[in-house]
């Protein structure tokens, strides 16, 4: 089977209300979804940002690479969360199976604006958008997400410092 490797972040800054964290609405359906025929039907999907792992790069670096090129934000990495599986038909070429390995890391926002990303980045990305943390487990469209959110959730409350 095809493998992929990425990485991305769960990135958190404080707010009065509690942490907030970084998410994306990918630009595209998700698989195996109708078109969407009426806009207003269409189910807001909301996702971490991440990316493929380029060669020579440590999969840290492209955490922050791929967090910056989706959320228009810098963070700096405090921890490695998880490393979360799944498997995925392409939708393009010859439809392959895809055997994919992500692996996350807990990033602490540094500076930007986020949504603030480079034109060409729409096409993977709709929008950049902060929620609240204790919001993402329930917001997030696919598990292995939400296990490395929870992770973060578990890290920041046994690291209060940070
Ligand atoms: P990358 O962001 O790593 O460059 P990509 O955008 O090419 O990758 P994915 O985000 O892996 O590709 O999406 C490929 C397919 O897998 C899509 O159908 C997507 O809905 C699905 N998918 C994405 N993330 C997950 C996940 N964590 N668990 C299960 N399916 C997922």
């Amino acid at each position: 089977m095809v493998r992929e490797i990425s990485a991305g972040g769960v990135v958190v800054r404080p707010a009065a209300a509690g942490w907030q964290m970084a998410a994306i609405e990918p630009q595209k359906e998700p698989s195996g979804s109708a078109p969407a025929a009426k806009k207003q039907s269409r189910k807001v999907i909301l996702a971490l940002p991440k990316g493929l792992v380029d060669a020579g790069e440590k999969p840290q670096q492209t955490a922050l690479r791929e967090v910056f090129e989706e959320t228009g934000l810098t963070a700096i990495s405090i921890t490695k969360l998880a490393d979360i599986k799944y498997v995925y038909v392409r939708s393009w070429g010859d439809q392959q199976r895809v055997f994919k390995i992500v692996s996350f890391y807990l990033l602490r926002y540094q500076s930007g604006e986020i949504d603030k990303i480079a034109p060409a980045m729409r096409i993977e990305v709709r929008r950049a958008l902060w929620i609240p943390l204790d919001e993402a487990v329930r917001k997030l469209a696919y598990r292995g997400e939400r296990d490395a959110v929870r992770r973060a959730q578990e890290y920041l409350k046994s690291h209060p410092e940070i």
